[in-house]
């Protein structure tokens, strides 16, 4: 499959379709030993990856049948912080790696019992997951509401401010000698021979290329120049949020809070981002009253003290979702073509093992074990006839 990939012979050129953390972070891995452009719809980072929430959240949100992703979410927590200070070291940008842990709140008995549930599976994973009673759990976040249960405590669920990883990434790519074309949408792939030779831009712009990656997130089935049925499974979820202003001298809270019906992320400047809806409404770019009320009386519920809260922004996002929510890495559908999609809501936290096994995999032709099971083959026809 690999015969006609030329880093055998020369520096590969290599054109990477969107410019989100998963496109930065590949082109910054690549750079150096190929010659790496990257091809942005709008403006780099402006898609899901400045949408997030940035919380690294591989253990508290494991579920029954995600055993292979927990496993690639935690391979991707353990390179989190290399990764930060690597960005950091080159880029002078610092993501805010913040490690106070994640709280999963019960406020009543039976959302004890729901966490409780999930949490019988979590401990067969071996996931380092801790029970605190009502009392423990209001010691380490003061403000939470009045009555409540108690919360699994989460100490190696962290977070990142996600708008500032895509800044650093983009530094870190640009200083590594990746160019990235801004504003320059590609219509569709460029097959010659049954190999991806390059993309075609909307502008009708040819750029050749030996090696092409899709990495446009919930835009990816979008791309021209294979069959419907070779396009990657990927669709857009919907997800609103909004941001408050605390004081960031005496913040609300200091771990990220897992309430009932939303999330609360606190930003060291302050800023408590609050999400996210899961809507499967396509692109819809609609900020709905339901969607705010539905945010807001969640973490209003958790910590009544966001009632006096300035708001500070609200957006919309969406989610790279793929059939089975599981990323999709590793080899297209033809000689050339790579896939690097379908993030869902972990690709903030899976940016580093992807950036990392994706250019292995591209310059050395090694599959990195993390990413061996969310190949595309798990969707194709063949595949799906066993
Ligand atoms: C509301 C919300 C909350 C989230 N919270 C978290 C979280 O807390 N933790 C976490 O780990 N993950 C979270 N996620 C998920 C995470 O944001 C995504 O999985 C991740 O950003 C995907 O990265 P990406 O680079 O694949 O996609 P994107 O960042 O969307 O990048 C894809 C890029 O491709 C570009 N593009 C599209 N079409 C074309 C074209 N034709 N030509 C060229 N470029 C094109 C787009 O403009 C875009 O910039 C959240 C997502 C949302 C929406």
């Amino acid at each position: 499959m690999t015969d006609h990939l030329p880093h055998l012979k020369k520096k590969p050129r290599v054109a990477i379709i969107g410019a989100g953390v998963v496109g930065l972070g590949m082109g910054w891995r690549l750079a150096g030993r190929a010659v790496v452009e990257i091809f942005e719809r709008g403006a780099a980072g402006s898609g899901a990856s400045w949408a997030a929430a940035g919380m690294l959240a591989a253990c508290c949100e494991a579920e029954p049948g995600e055993e292979t992703l927990v496993a690639l979410g935690r391979e991707s927590q353990a390179r989190w912080p290399g990764f930060a200070k690597e960005l950091l070291r080159v880029s002078g940008i610092d993501v805010e790696l913040r490690r106070e842990g994640t709280l999963v709140l019960a406020l009543t008995a039976d959302d004890q019992a729901e966490i409780g549930h999930r949490l019988e599976f979590q401990r067969q994973l071996d996931l380092p997951l801790e029970w605190l009673s009502a009392a423990a759990t209001r010691a380490r976040e003061p403000h939470l509401a009045g009555k409540i249960a108690g919360a699994l405590f989460s100490p190696e669920d962290h977070q990142v401010d996600n708008r500032k990883l895509v800044q650093a990434l983009r530094v870190a790519a640009e200083s590594a000698g990746v160019t990235i074309h801004e504003h320059r949408p590609v219509k569709e792939i460029l097959v010659q021979g049954g190999q991806a030779r390059g993309v075609v831009c909307d502008d009708g712009t040819m750029a050749p290329a030996d090696i092409v990656v899709l990495a446009a997130g919930a835009w990816s089935r979008r791309i021209g120049g294979l069959p419907p049925d070779r396009r990657p499974p990927v669709r857009p979820v919907k997800g609103q949020m909004l941001a408050l202003k605390m004081d960031p001298a005496a913040p609300l809270l200091n771990h990220v809070l897992w309430a009932p019906g939303a999330y609360l992320v606190p930003r060291r400047d302050g800023r408590l981002v609050v999400g996210g809806t899961v809507e499967e409404k396509g692109f819809d770019e609609t900020i709905t009253a339901g969607g705010l009320l539905k945010l807001l009386e969640a973490a209003w519920r958790a910590v009544p003290a966001v009632e006096e809260l300035p708001v500070d922004e609200i957006w919309v996002g969406h989610r790279p979702g793929s059939r089975d929510d599981a990323p999709i890495l590793g080899r297209g559908p033809l000689d050339g073509l790579f896939y690097a999609t379908g993030h869902h809501r972990n690709g903030i936290l899976l940016a580093p093992v992807t950036a990392d096994a994706m250019a292995r995999l591209i310059l050395d032709d090694v599959i990195d074990p993390a990413i061996r099971p969310f190949g595309l083959e798990r969707f194709l026809p063949a595949r799906a006839a066993e």
